[in-house]
């Protein structure tokens, strides 16, 4: 197998010597057992997470281990007669190009109700990660306002869609025209607005003048900051990602201490901030398949829209997992694995 292992724990920043591609011998498949050839790696913004050796919800990956990460998969060789050579599944193998696995436990899926990368983004996790914060926490109602950032992105353009057949206005953040374009264009979001222009604040709060009563936080930061002065009595604050601090080695930003001035909004406006983990919510009965029907229904018949950025080739996923905390993807973010 070809795999990708970290180096070094980056400081701040990631960089292309914290990765190292590495060839190594796959053991043979024991009794129960697949091997497994990977089609598309998924990149996710928790990778940065992992890399760090501090306390969090889940362990960081060990230097020299394996980057973790989930990808949909063929099975290429067999012991586990319910998962026959062919097979489509999704495996947390890592960024590598092949594994052996125990068979039991690999979810199928099936080529032929979507394309399968979709199983890594708008019907994978980030996908179920959108429905689950929104359905538990955010809770649109008809004629209420919606705001995320990277809207553009897997989590960020299914929480505006579904904010909008909830019946709610849903005003997306993005990085750049482009990025602005799509995400009122093509996902239909009620309005786009550039987190870099100078006059952001005014432009949010422009584009919303009845206040926010659902903000489906992703990023952190100065988006953050201008969200605030406009929320509304009893808004819900899903907290799902804070990716403008991942890299900051948590160090407070410089300025003045913004926490006794929230805590004092929570109070006063009686606002609902709650952190998820996507799988909190596996629990719940139903939701999956809830998930599943509805999103999956909306994906088959085009209500529901998403966008893919494919590179291709293992080795280029450093640099793309580099330039997604960045903003330069557009797009769930994927790295297709040749043979
Ligand atoms: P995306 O594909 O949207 O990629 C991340 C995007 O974040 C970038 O493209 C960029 O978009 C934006 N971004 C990066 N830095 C900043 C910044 N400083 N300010 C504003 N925007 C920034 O990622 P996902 O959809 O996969 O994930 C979105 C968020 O959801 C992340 O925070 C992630 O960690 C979180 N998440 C949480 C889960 C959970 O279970 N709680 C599960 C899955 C994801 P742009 O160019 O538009 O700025």
């Amino acid at each position: 197998t070809r795999r990708i292992v970290l180096a070094a724990r980056p400081q701040g920043k990631p960089k292309a010597s914290d990765f190292r591609l590495e060839t190594a011998p796959l053991p043979p498949p024991g009794p129960g057992q697949v091997v497994l050839r990977a089609l598309y790696l998924s990149l996710d913004p928790y990778m940065r997470g992992r890399m760090d050796d501090r306390k969090s919800y889940a362990p960081p990956v060990p230097l020299d281990g394996v980057m973790e990460g989930e990808c949909v998969a063929e099975v290429v060789e067999s012991n586990d007669p319910s998962r026959p050579v062919g097979t489509i599944v999704l495996a947390r193998m890592g960024w590598q190009t092949h594994a052996v696995m125990d068979g039991k436990g690999l979810r199928r899926i099936d080529p032929a109700e979507a394309p399968v990368s979709t199983a890594l983004g708008v019907l994978g996790m980030p996908g179920f990660t959108a429905y689950s914060g929104m359905r538990v926490i955010g809770q649109p109602k008809p004629g209420e306002t919606v705001v995320v950032a990277a809207a553009s992105g897997p989590v960020g353009s299914l929480v505006g869609q579904l904010a909008r057949l909830a019946g709610a206005r849903a005003v997306g953040i993005a990085g750049g025209p482009e990025k602005c374009a799509h995400v009122r264009g093509e996902l239909g979001f009620d309005a786009a607005i550039d987190h870099r222009a100078a006059d952001f604040p005014a432009q949010l709060a422009a584009a919303c003048p009845k206040g926010i009563d659902v903000y489906f936080e992703n990023v952190a930061g100065p988006v953050l900051e201008a969200v605030i002065p406009l929320l509304n009595r009893y808004a819900r604050i899903p907290v799902c990602g804070l990716i403008a601090q991942y890299s900051g080695g948590g160090t407070p930003p410089a300025g003045p201490d913004r926490l006794p001035g929230l805590m004092r909004d929570v109070l006063t406006k009686s606002l609902t901030i709650r952190g998820f983990i996507n799988y909190d919510f596996f629990g719940i009965p139903g939701i999956q398949e809830d998930f599943r029907r509805e999103v999956g229904g909306g994906v088959r018949s085009g209500a529901i829209r998403y966008r893919e950025d494919i590179v291709d080739g293992l080795e280029n996923a450093p640099a793309a997992f580099m330039g997604m905390l960045e903003g330069r993807n557009f797009g769930k973010m994927l790295v297709r694995i040749g043979t």
